[in-house]
């Protein structure tokens, strides 16, 4: 296939594309797939979480400080394309920044998915990732937001009839939501007690429900792992460098106890057009999960408590036409492309 791979990550706030899926992000940007953001808001209601950053002059100038901060970040992790969806911050339900008419959770359903079925259409991704409807851990609304939001530019951008003055149709063919699984909590949590450290996961972690059981796809991001802590501490005002929850482990020690990405695939219309139904394990997907680095590994993960033993290992997987391989070219200083 002729058209060029493209990933497109949809995130609620600057530093959630550090937080989630950065070291993914990275591996297809030096497997040569063009990587493009979208971020819903500014990031002005952030706290300041790094007390050597609570100074009066970033409070003053804390919507200039997060863009600065979002643009390290993404040069960092190796996006190609930033682009803003020109929604301000909201705050948790009850709080008086949701009483700002241009915050995200106060903007119609139609105007926020219009903005990214623009940005579907011009940068013609065939994977998009974004977040689970289920967000107990931590239900923002922006977040939840995001999670309607991208699911109805998924269906509505290949749709010639939906928001015509958007571009031309362009359908992306997967659907992905990042997942932080109880495994890699287990192996996390593991190392700190095996290296005599104190652990950040304490009883509540453990309490929430599993979601392994969704997980679909593990990416094997082995070496990229040092690329979302750099990322996170281009948000300097946003991340402590003290939290043990990011920086407690070595970057190598923590990418080793579990170097997966984990994602739920949420629509794929590859495997629809193969004429294989959800959930079937036949098909070209099927047997190139055999094939790749960490492949192996990945369909390992386990199978005695209902955990998938059949993982993809890439996202593109049934994108890619065929046979063709990927050229692995080092993509870095073509510079940022900056939109809004
Ligand atoms: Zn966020």
């Amino acid at each position: 296939m002729d058209q060029p791979l493209c990933l497109l990550a949809v995130h609620a706030h600057p530093d959630d594309e550090a937080s989630k899926g950065a070291a993914t992000v990275a591996r297809y940007h030096r497997e040569g797939v063009h990587t493009v953001l979208a971020c819903c808001t500014g990031g002005e209601a952030g706290d300041i979480l790094n007390p050597e950053m609570d100074t009066p002059e970033v409070r003053q100038s804390l919507p200039e400080v997060r863009m600065t901060e979002l643009r390290r970040s993404a040069e960092v992790i190796g996006y190609d394309e930033v682009v803003m969806l020109g929604f301000r911050d909201s705050g948790m339900p009850g709080s008086e920044l949701n009483d700002d008419p241009r915050c995200f959770a106060r903007a119609t359903l139609d105007d926020a998915v219009s903005r990214l079925v623009e940005v579907i259409r011009r940068t013609q991704p065939q994977v998009i990732i974004t977040y689970p409807e289920d967000q107990q851990a931590y239900p923002h609304p922006d977040h939840l937001r995001v999670h309607e939001v991208t699911v109805a530019a998924f269906g509505a951008a290949g749709d010639p009839a939906a928001f015509p003055e958007a571009g031309d149709p362009w359908q992306p063919l997967k659907l992905y939501y990042t997942i932080w699984s109880r495994r890699r909590m287990l192996a996390m949590h593991e190392k700190f007690l095996e290296l005599g450290l104190a652990s950040p996961f304490d009883d509540r972690w453990f309490e929430r429900p599993s979601l392994d059981h969704l997980v679909t796809t593990a990416v094997d991001v082995s070496g990229f792992g040092h690329v979302q802590l750099a990322a996170l501490r281009a948000h300097a005002t946003q991340i402590d460098p003290a939290s043990s929850f990011w920086f407690g482990l070595p970057p190598e020690v923590a990418t080793a106890a579990h170097p997966y990405d984990e994602y739920v695939l949420a629509c794929d219309l590859c495997r629809d057009c193969r004429g294989v139904p959800p959930g079937g394990s036949e098909g070209p997907g099927a047997e190139s999960q055999a094939e790749g680095p960490g492949a192996e590994d990945a369909s390992t993960f386990g199978g005695s408590d209902g955990f998938s033993t059949q993982l993809e290992s890439d996202l593109f997987d049934g994108v890619r036409g065929g046979s063709q391989q990927l050229a692995v070219s080092d993509v870095t200083g073509a510079g940022l492309r900056w939109s809004r």
